[in-house]
């Protein structure tokens, strides 16, 4: 079967992920979840259910600030403080970086290097947030999903995510992959 890799980000969400991993264990698949460092350590009991649940915890950062709006300091000391924070937690170190809206900086995907981080962005954008993310619209943009695509979804609400509306249309979703004879997977290491 062809893989996908579906990545969820801006969480964790004491409101939302516990559904999306209520669907993505229903549909028996694993992801790959791209947690916000101060979210971790405020909902830790989630961090350990993702990871106990056999999904990835990468890093995001540790409080999602935008890349480009800091000094290469500060920048560095997002990247290190996410993973220190994932991984108090989880117990493990974040294989994983994803930088906080796909921009990539230089000095912050070196820190990610150091941290024993692989840079991750995507290919697929759910694009579940704003006006264009309502859940017909998010379906249809799913239902191009194919053999390797790294698929951007979001189950922290953050500023102007809509888990609400991805949930509308996520177990159906994940039931219609393995019809299309594709299976979500975590990331290659
Ligand atoms: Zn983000």
């Amino acid at each position: 079967m062809d893989r996908i890799y579906l990545t969820f980000d801006d969480g964790p969400d004491p409101e939302w992920t516990p559904r999306v991993l209520d669907a993505l264990d229903q549909a028996g698949v694993k992801a790959t979840f791209f947690a916000i460092g101060q979210q971790a350590q405020r909902t830790p009991d989630l961090m350990r259910r993702i990871h106990a649940s056999g999904h990835a915890v990468g890093n995001h950062t540790f409080s999602h600030r935008h890349p480009w709006f800091m000094s290469s300091r500060t920048a560095r000391a997002q990247v290190r403080d996410g993973a220190k924070a994932i991984s108090d937690v989880v117990g493990e170190a974040p294989q994983f970086y994803r930088p906080p809206h796909g921009r990539e900086r230089a000095c912050m995907s070196d820190e990610a290097h150091r941290c024993g981080e692989q840079v991750v962005l995507w290919n697929v954008s759910a694009i579940d947030w704003g006006p264009l993310g309502v859940a017909d619209a998010i379906e249809k943009r799913l239902d191009t999903v194919k053999s390797g695509d790294i698929v951007l979804m979001h189950d922290g609400q953050n500023k102007h995510n809509r888990p609400d509306q991805l949930l509308q249309i996520l177990p159906l979703f994940l039931g219609k992959l393995a019809d299309r004879g594709l299976r979500a997977s975590l990331l290659p290491s």
